[in-house]
């Protein structure tokens, strides 16, 4: 990938004000999202281009980064720039109402569609692995996922543990303090329960404690047990990292006969060379026998997979609550160890999320393209505003401000869905009202709505989102294209299509899209129509999967679905 770029190494994360460099703020968010997707305080390794979840990558090479805000600048409000796995391979003439920029990372055609086949064109410098938001410039650091994690661990309070006040007094033990994996031990105090959550790197470990997303940390099992339990049973929320490998962890609970109330699992199986660390190995053994021999590298990688999969199987056997957390370990053991009881807990999105999707509601996020953290607390005003009954949502809101320590670009996410009233959805509701404070100037430069890829109508993948979907229809791909196709025909600003992500090469494929608010009508416009086409998509996807919560959905908010008896 070459040498960091002196562009980078002079932004030292995203450009900010109100003064810009490209012809117009479209192109500028750009270049500010990928710069603020590169800055050091989001991305895990951005030195390698490597923004999170394994291998995401930002752009293919600093070659490639170059070419991009080299194009970005020169980029009339009429041209459309193309980037193929990050690297810009064309512009177009289009129209102002069109993407400014459109993305594809990843794909690859269906027999090839495989990590052996990826890796050969990464080392041909061919491809490049985009994750969902590294490779769309919609990162924004471990707050973009905190409150998705807060949501789901909600949910599972709600369902299992119902007589208390959240998560107090229960035991939460998982893995993995990444770019992700590191919302969930401040995910579970802010519900007042208490998290263990084992980190083989402990860099990844401080840097959590740097950013107060994790409390303390210790590398003596027995003390981090003790320390856990004491909590709980003074029902005070605490966060423990446990420098160990997961599978480790669960076959030293095993040992000690110690069951937590819920366990899960957030390292980056999805990628058994690149992403998961096998056991008996420090960070740096184990990333010099990747270099070195690869293929044991992977075969140790799978091997620790599985004790650390039956080690969750058993944690429930003994009565704990078990979820996979979307990094596919339960496919990767099933496939590569042949082991049949894998799926033997369930994944989060049927367990816990789809009635969600099934109202095209998911989680939308913006970003102050000024850099001004006021910005991002006078549209929080105006979520409470504009949503006076959502009393959860004002919980979040309140919590995130007092707890959630901005990273880059000050950004919000919160988990809006279609709901029309008066025929404006939520998230158009919320858009447009942003839209009249940027043109009022009560927010000082133009805001950039986006989402995860992980929503209710862009996502097709069989062991995460499209899990045990109703009418079998869990590999079906043509969703995420019809919805990159209509975020296109809603003309969204930058629009990406990638394959992988979460769940790894070939089990995947899913879509993103951005809105510049600058305050002008054509923003409105765009607005009104992405912010009601997108969560759509989640609405009409469900409906026609027979989910009645969707049915409803459609029936209540006018949302048109062909062939429905009623
Ligand atoms: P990341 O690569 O930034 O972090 C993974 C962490 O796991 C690293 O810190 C690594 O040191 C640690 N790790 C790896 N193997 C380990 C082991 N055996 N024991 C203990 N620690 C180990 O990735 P991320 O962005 O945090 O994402 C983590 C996983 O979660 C990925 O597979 C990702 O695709 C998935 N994910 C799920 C969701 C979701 O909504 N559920 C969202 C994003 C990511």
């Amino acid at each position: 990938i070459g040498e960091p770029s002196s562009d980078w190494r002079e932004y030292q994360g995203s450009p900010t004000g109100t003064d810009i460099e490209c012809e117009g703020w479209r192109q500028e968010a750009a270049l500010r999202l990928l710069n603020n997707n590169l800055d050091p305080e989001v991305a895990e390794e951005p030195e390698d281009l490597v923004v999170y979840g394994g291998t995401g990558r930002a752009a293919r090479s600093w070659d490639a980064y170059d070419a991009i805000l080299d194009e970005l600048r020169d980029l009339d409000d009429d041209e459309t720039l193309l980037v193929q796995s990050g690297k810009p391979v064309g512009r177009f003439r289009t129209h102002d109402r069109a993407p400014r920029v459109l993305i594809a990372n990843s794909n690859l055609v269906g027999n090839w569609d495989d990590w052996e086949h990826f890796h050969e064109l990464e080392s041909k410098g061919l491809i490049m692995y985009g994750q969902m938001t590294a490779g769309s410039w919609a990162y924004i650091g471990t707050q973009g996922i905190i409150q998705g994690t807060f949501e789901t661990l909600a949910e599972v309070a709600r369902q299992h543990f119902p007589d208390r006040e959240g998560l107090r007094g229960t035991i939460t033990a998982t893995a993995g303090l990444g770019g992700m994996g590191g919302a969930q031990p401040l995910a579970v105090t802010m519900n007042h329960g208490v998290c263990i959550a084992a980190e083989v790197d402990e860099r990844r470990i401080d840097r959590r404690l740097e950013t107060d997303y994790c409390m303390e940390k210790t590398d003596d099992i027995d003390e981090a047990i003790e320390l856990a339990r004491d909590a709980a049973a003074a029902g005070e929320p605490r966060s423990i990292a446990l420098h160990m490998n997961a599978a480790e962890m669960f076959d030293g609970f095993l040992e000690r006969g110690f069951v937590p109330e819920i366990v899960t699992d957030q390292t980056s199986a999805h990628d058994e060379l690149e992403g998961y660390y096998p056991s008996g190995y420090t960070v740096d053994e184990a990333d010099a026998l990747r270099e070195s021999d690869p293929e044991r590298y992977v075969a140790e990688s799978l091997d620790t997979m599985e004790r650390h999969v039956e080690g969750i199987l058993a944690m429930q056997d003994r009565g704990a609550v078990a979820f996979e957390y979307g990094n596919n370990i339960r496919g990767q053991v099933e496939t590569h160890r042949g082991l049949d009881t894998a799926f033997d807990f369930p994944g989060f999105v049927p367990a816990y999320v789809r009635p969600l999707f099934c109202r095209g509601k998911g989680p939308f996020r913006w970003v102050a393209l000024s850099g001004d953290e006021s910005d991002i607390h006078r549209t929080d005003e105006a979520v409470k505003e504009l949503f006076p009954d959502k009393e959860q949502l004002h919980r979040w809101i309140d919590l995130a401000q007092e707890q959630v320590s901005f990273q880059g670009l000050p950004s919000r996410v919160c988990w809006l869905g279609y709901q029309a009233d008066d025929g404006l959805t939520e998230r158009a509701r919320f858009a447009l009202h942003i839209n009249d404070l940027v043109a009022d100037g009560e927010i000082s430069a133009p805001v950039v709505v986006t989402r995860d890829h992980l929503d209710a109508g862009s996502v097709a993948s069989p062991n995460r989102e499209t899990e045990a979907m109703r009418d079998g229809s869990d590999a079906v791909a043509d969703w995420p294209v019809l919805n990159a196709l209509l975020n296109c025909a809603a003309g969204a600003d930058i629009v990406s299509v990638h394959d992988g992500g979460g769940v790894g090469i070939g089990n995947s494929l899913h879509t993103n899209n951005h809105v510049v608010l600058d305050g002008s009508d054509l923003a409105a416009r765009k607005a009104r129509r992405v912010f009601t086409t997108d969560p759509g998509m989640g609405v009409i996807r469900h409906a026609d999967a027979g989910y009645d919560e969707a049915l409803e959905e459609a029936a209540d908010s006018n949302v048109h679905v062909p062939m429905q008896e009623d």
